[in-house]
Order: structure tokens, then sequence, then C-alpha cells
């Protein structure tokens, strides 16, 4: 099919203002109306190829480009025309809403007067161990819920909606101006068309409440401060039937006295006798399931690290644990028996007799 030209489509000349283009296809837009025109094929093709032409012509670079180069040069733009009524009402909202007083305005109103409710946010305070391993809590929060009094109408039960004095429950007023009737939300009723007289006296006619709810929170295994739980739907309730936000419960982790955590692993610090380190040792760590078993190799240094494989904090999304890293400190001796001491007068002696160094080379081999 040969496409036509935008300008012979709005029936303007090439070198009309935007002001001019605007109100070509507002004209256009009002006499093809599917609304109007219901059934009929070729209004519809009219109103659709309007709706093209004014976006092209309405965006001062898609225009250039179609001055010099014809409908080949809007091919790297993207735009690629309409899919339907709804795109076109939505794309030019701003005619469609000010401008034609019927059939679209039902879809826009409702639309509108529809409102996500909001995301909530709970910040919860968790120890490290329930970090770890994970834990089933409540919360409770004070949200905006539906008004079961009302079932969300805002009506007092047993009331009916009255019809808006003002627009006569056509949710609009409309004037005259030149060729054409220019509508208008009516801000009596907000579009509505009819008002409440006896409100709920529960929500006072907004159709929400503030209550408080217990909710359970399943906290999985190997979160961390910063994560962020979503719980869908369980925000605030929306208006006129828009959907439930969510709400989001931000993680703090304790800290734990004992132990540190590194992404997945976690570490800790055990003092060690000098002996032990010199010997090695098999000595007992608290874990994070309890006390077990690690071996010291023998001539560990101050500060060297020994790992507890598998030992440390699950991973979010399965698959294992991280370890646990031991960090030794080598405790020198503050009080000794004379025992003690004469010995390690006789290990330095020792230890001075085999090395060819002198001096600070005691720990040294
Ligand atoms: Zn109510
Ligand atoms: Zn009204």
């Amino acid at each position: 099919m040969v496409k036509r030209d935008y300008y012979e489509i709005l029936g303007v000349s090439r070198n009309a203002s935007e002001e001019e283009i605007k109100k070509s296809y507002r004209k256009l837009a009002l006499k093809y109306h599917p609304d109007r025109n219901p059934g009929n094929k070729e209004a519809e093709e009219k109103f659709k190829e309007a709706a093209e032409a004014y976006e092209v012509l309405r965006d001062p670079e898609k225009r250039s480009l179609y001055d010099r180069f014809g409908h080949e040069g809007l091919r790297g733009t993207g735009f690629s025309g309409f899919t339907g009524f709804d795109d076109i009402f939505s794309s030019f909202s701003d005619i469609f809403s000010d401008f034609f007083g019927f059939g679209t305005s039902t879809r826009s109103r409702s639309r509108t007067s529809a409102q996500a409710g909001a995301d909530l946010r709970y910040d919860l305070s968790i120890s490290f161990l329930d970090a770890a391993f994970g834990k089933d809590t409540e919360i409770e929060i004070n949200k905006l819920e539906r008004c079961t009094t009302c079932r969300a109408t805002g009506l007092k039960p047993g009331t009916s909606p009255a019809i808006c004095p003002y627009c006569q429950g056509r949710g609009e007023s409309t004037r005259s101006q030149g060729f054409f009737t220019m509508s208008s939300t009516c801000s009596y009723c907000r579009g509505e068309g009819q008002i409440i007289n006896d409100p709920c006296p529960d929500c006072r006619g907004k159709g929400r409440v503030r209550r408080k709810k217990r909710l359970s929170v399943k906290i999985p295994p190997g979160v961390e401060s910063g994560s962020r739980l979503r719980l869908r739907a369980e925000g605030e309730e929306g208006v006129n039937g828009g959907p439930r936000g969510d709400l989001y419960i931000f993680i703090y982790v304790e800290p734990h006295e004992f132990f540190q955590r590194q992404g997945n692993d976690i570490i800790c610090q055990i003092p060690i006798s000098f002996p032990q380190a010199a010997l090695g040792a098999e000595i007992e760590v608290p874990t994070l399931n309890g006390n077990k078993k690690v071996t010291i190799p023998k001539g560990i240094q101050s500060g060297e690290v020994v790992y507890l494989k598998g030992e440390g904090i699950p991973y979010l999304r399965g698959g294992g644990r991280g370890d646990q890293i031991i960090q030794v400190m080598v405790k020198t001796p503050t009080k000794m028996t004379k025992r003690q001491e004469e010995l390690l007068r006789e290990f330095a002696q020792e230890e001075e007799h085999s090395s060819k160094e002198k001096g600070w080379s005691l720990w040294r081999h």
C-alpha cells in the first residue's frame, strides 16, 4: 500500500505551523473518531492515518527527517505508527482529554481515577544467626486497607450515590468554541458523574481505612544488611480498583560478638599459646553449628588463618555455604611459674646455640 503524504492527510501546507497542524489534526480526529463512526472501517483507517501523520509532523525532529527523505527517512527513528485506538488515545491524551467529550473520556476517566496504592517500607533488625539461617517472624504494619464497611465504595451502607448536579452525571462540563464543543472533566465530581451525599462513617467516603496488620515474614537464610525483601501486594490499597502497592522489608543484621561476616564467609579470631603455635595442636572453636575441632598446623604464625570449609553463611540462592576463617592470635605468656620460666630460658639458650645469628632470631629457624 502506498503511504499518503502526511501534509496531504492533515490538509496543511508544507510550511504549516505547529498550531495549524494540531488544529487540523483535532478536526480530523473529531470527524473520524471511532465513537462517532462505529463499525465504519474507512473512518477507522482515516483516524489512524491522521494520528500517524500528526505523530510525525508535531515532532520537529521527525518532521525534518520526513521533509528531507519522505517516509523512508523515519525508518531509523523506530517510529512505526500505532497499534490501535488505545495507543492513539494515550499518546495524544492532551488532545483527547481536553477536547472530546464523548466516548474516549469514559475510557480515560476510569484510567485516571484508578490509582495504585503506595509501596511501603519496613526496617527490620535481625540477629547475626537469624540472618545466617533464616527465620519466620511476624511484623506489624500500619497501612491503608480496603474499607470493608462500604466495600470500598465510600457510601454509607444502604445509601446510593447521587447524580452530580453540575454535570448531570456526564462527568464533564462542555462549552462551545468555534466549530467545536470543548469538554473538560467536571471539577465538582472529578469526572465520576456522581457524588456521595452520605459518606461511609468508617472511611469518611474514601473507601480506604488505616489499620494495623500483622504479617508473617519468611526471612531466607543468607540475607545481609541492606537485603530487601519484597512482599507483593502487601502495601497500601489502591484507589478506585487500582492495584495494591508492595511492601519492602529492609534488613539490618546486628553485629555478632565473636563472628564477623565477609560475604558468605565468617571470620573469627582465636587465641592460641606459643607452644600450640610452635608444636601444632588440635583445638575446639565455636562455629555457627556449635563447637568444632580444628587442627592448628605446627609453626603457624600469629595472624595466619586456617579454614573450616562450608561452615560459613548459606548462599541466598542455595548451593552450599561459605567458609569459616579462623585467624590465630599467638598469646605471649605474661605470668609464668618458676619452672616455665626456667624451661623458656633453656629454650632460648638452645635457640642461640643452634642459630648462627644472634639476637632477634628467637622465633626464626
Ligand atoms: Zn467505608
Ligand atoms: Zn460532575
